[in-house]
């Protein structure tokens, strides 16, 4: 029998590892630990100094998480790019670590809802102030940059579907003097780079279509190796909205089949687009891919859009005869989901809910998923056909 434990010989549970050939996995490891020893004091103390870097605890650094954020600023053209908890902790690190009291900030309207109420709640009583601009009036936009000193763009916008002249836009702020941000997810760097249009940073939620498969919440900004090291010294570890390792590993996955997965998403919904265009009972479809051509520097659409009903049709039943077409938020995964806009009006428990992001109550988002064109007309159509009906 050993000493120690009377029960096993806990010395038996260290497991030799191979760092540096990780067993050559084919699959990255996760590394999913908080901390990371040192083999000597020597080693420690150079690493406290600055004179040797690895990582020393997972909040900092940690190599699942750096790996994601290599692949996610290569795919971006970035020198740099940070992982986050979230994309609101990517947004609002990222917005945070260049504004002080008295900074004035230009976005475009219709932001994503939760940015719109961070830069109306917490960053207002920090003396910030938000000026919103309708982002394709480009003389609008100019007219309101002088003295910003960050331009916040989302293109397009996540529910009326804006799309904007990312690179005419970024002319303006950089003129002004302004920096600017992007938020990047509906059209994910497959189809839009906005580092190339000369835009400062991009935000993602990278909950959407870079994880692509609704079991991940994360964020992560990319920019120039300057910017990212001024997030990174100030507000990331000490908000400390920090990627998970388990997430980054299952980003990592997602990220290997983000281009056929976005060209997929992307004939589906066009397709679904163009069909409900030609319905009687819809009034408007919102989908940038309908218009004579995209904005300059997009290069593809995604698979959200909206639409809005003719008056009289009855959206509890439409929505309740789906089958295919879950009613749920967030997007970017296999499944296909729907958001009635009169559902999203009702939500009156959110500061600042007099604002509509451009949603009337006889429209309707919905995600295009995976599930196949065909399949999901199918479900669509017999549905706004019975919606109708009752009306
Ligand atoms: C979901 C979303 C966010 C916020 O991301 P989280 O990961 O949910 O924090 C930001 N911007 C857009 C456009 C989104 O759709």
């Amino acid at each position: 029998m050993s000493q120690g434990s009377d029960f096993f010989d806990a010395a038996s549970l260290v497991v030799a590892h191979d760092e540096t050939h990780a067993f050559e996995a084919v699959v990255p490891p996760l590394v999913q630990t908080s901390l990371f020893t040192f083999s000597s004091y020597d080693e420690m103390v150079a690493t406290y100094r600055g004179e040797k870097s690895r990582p020393v605890y997972t909040r900092g650094l940690n190599p699942t998480v750096r790996m994601f954020e290599e692949m996610l600023a290569k795919l971006e053209g970035a020198e740099d790019a940070l992982g986050f908890a979230s994309g609101m902790a990517a947004i609002s690190s990222t917005v945070l670590s260049f504004v002080s009291p008295g900074d004035r900030i230009v976005a475009v309207r219709h932001v994503y809802p939760d940015a719109f109420r961070l830069f109306g709640t917490l960053m207002k009583r920090m003396k910030i102030d938000v000026t919103y601009v309708d982002g394709r009036d480009e003389a609008a936009v100019e007219k309101a940059m002088p003295g910003a000193k960050l331009f916040y763009m989302e293109s397009p916008t996540s529910w009326v579907m804006e799309a904007h002249d990312v690179g005419a836009l970024a002319a303006i702020a950089k003129r002004h003097g302004a920096l600017s941000v992007i938020d990047n997810s509906w059209a994910s760097p497959i189809f839009q780079t906005p580092l190339a249009l000369g835009v400062d940073m991009v935000v993602h939620s990278a909950s959407k279509y870079l994880g692509g498969h609704s079991d991940v919440v994360s964020g992560v900004v990319a920019g120039s190796k300057a910017m990212i090291d001024r997030i990174r010294a100030e507000a990331y570890p000490y908000l400390g909205g920090k990627m998970s390792p388990f997430d980054a590993w299952l980003l990592i996955r997602g990220l290997r089949t983000l281009p056929i997965r976005m060209k997929a998403h992307q004939e589906s919904a066009l397709a679904i687009a163009s069909r409900l265009q030609a319905l009687d009972v819809v009034e408007a479809v919102c989908h940038p891919g309908l218009a004579n051509r995209l904005p300059p520097g997009l290069n593809g659409t995604s698979g959200l859009f909206s639409f809005i009903f003719r008056e009289g049709v009855d959206v509890r039943a439409f929505a309740d005869q789906l089958q295919l077409f879950k009613l749920g938020v967030s997007w970017g995964g296999h499944e296909s989901l729907i958001v009635p806009g009169e559902v999203v009006l009702e939500q009156k428990a959110q500061p600042n809910s007099a604002h509509t992001f451009g949603i009337s109550a006889r429209s309707v988002r919905l995600h295009v998923g995976l599930e196949g064109t065909e399949a999901l007309w199918n479900d669509l159509e017999p549905a706004i056909r019975a919606a109708s009906a009752a009306a």
